[in-house]
């Protein structure tokens, strides 16, 4: 499902709202998209923003048109998007964004836009030349930004901001509607724990590094019974396959699903991962404390933002999860 269908069949709220902001122009300056981690913040952003400048826009972006596809290809010398889900916003990059379009727009349109994905991630430097910016907006600029954890975003921003608010889909759901577009049912289980949409999980199947760290995830979780194994196996293997923070995060998140459902399975409960029952058994049996690790499991994602080594942080875990 395309992002444009994505926001009228599931998140209707939003769509009616820009598109009436769009048709009765009144368009605010500056959006905070808000919603939790696995919706398609940064989609969406791009989307609305595509929507302002469309060459034939119905009420939103028509995705066709020469100009949609530029953006999708970058080209657009009007919009700059900064990506905290890459690394911390510093100031420089705030900097980039405001000396750029203190300049007069290059694109025929005349509408400068920024994108910021994840202003929780930006530097407390890079927020206050960001309020500047927001606080006196040009004409014809528009910001998009998205958070995944608004608590953590300043009041002040939200203040100057038009709140849009994406709603998850039901797990279930998302599970049903990626096995009827022809993901297999492995992949739909365990993807939708990270992923709330179709398209994410299909753009994360495609990535070249995703069978292997998918199967690095099963043989770790399939040595989880002896220290000596599983370290051996963290240090022979695991260790080259996650070379990346990115990596690091979405292993440490698709373990947690595996942990989630060991949960579920003491409790009697319905699991997602069906195709991974027997594993999900083995492990509510074999580990002695399956509640205090998945906490643990969770609290590994910020210390990689801290960058203590990959290596520490899964030979730390790896005895955690068996010790008695
Ligand atoms: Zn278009």
């Amino acid at each position: 499902m395309h992002i444009k269908d994505y926001l009228k069949d599931k998140q209707p709220s939003i769509y009616k709202t820009f598109s009436n902001a769009i048709s009765t122009n009144q368009l605010s300056h500056a959006y905070l998209i808000v919603g939790d981690y696995g919706t398609p913040l940064k989609e969406t952003a791009i989307y609305l923003a595509k929507s302002l400048l469309c060459d034939s826009p119905n009420p939103l972006a028509c995705e066709n048109c020469i100009t949609c596809l530029r953006i999708d290809n970058n080209q657009y010398a009007d919009i700059i998007i900064e990506d905290g889900s890459k690394g911390t916003i510093k100031k420089e990059d705030v900097d980039h964004i405001t000396s750029t379009f203190s300049k007069t727009a290059i694109e025929i349109k005349g509408k400068v836009i920024y994108i910021i994905h994840l202003v929780e991630n930006m530097t407390a430097q890079a927020i206050n030349a960001l309020l500047k910016f927001l606080e006196e907006p040009g004409k014809n600029t528009y910001a998009f930004l998205t958070t995944e954890n608004e608590s953590r975003v300043l009041s002040t921003i939200i203040s100057r901001s038009q709140r849009l608010f994406l709603k998850l889909t039901k797990r279930e759901d998302v599970i049903e509607e990626a096995i009827k577009n022809n993901i297999n049912k492995e992949d739909a289980e365990l993807l939708s724990f990270v992923y709330n949409n179709v398209d994410n999980i299909k753009d994360k199947i495609q990535d070249e590094t995703y069978p292997d760290l998918k199967e690095t995830l099963i043989n770790y979780l399939k040595t989880l019974s002896n220290v000596d194994d599983v370290l051996y196996f963290v240090e022979s293997n695991l260790l080259e396959k996650i070379n990346s923070k990115e990596t690091a995060k979405l292993f440490i998140d698709l373990l947690a699903s595996f942990f989630e459902d060991a949960i579920r399975i003491k409790n009697n409960e319905h699991i997602f991962l069906t195709s991974y029952d027997k594993i999900i058994k083995d492990l509510s049996n074999a580990l002695p404390h399956i509640e205090s690790s998945l906490l643990e499991i969770i609290s590994l994602k910020s210390k990689i933002d801290l960058n203590i080594s990959i290596a520490s942080i899964f030979e730390h875990l790896s005895i955690y999860l068996l010790k008695e």
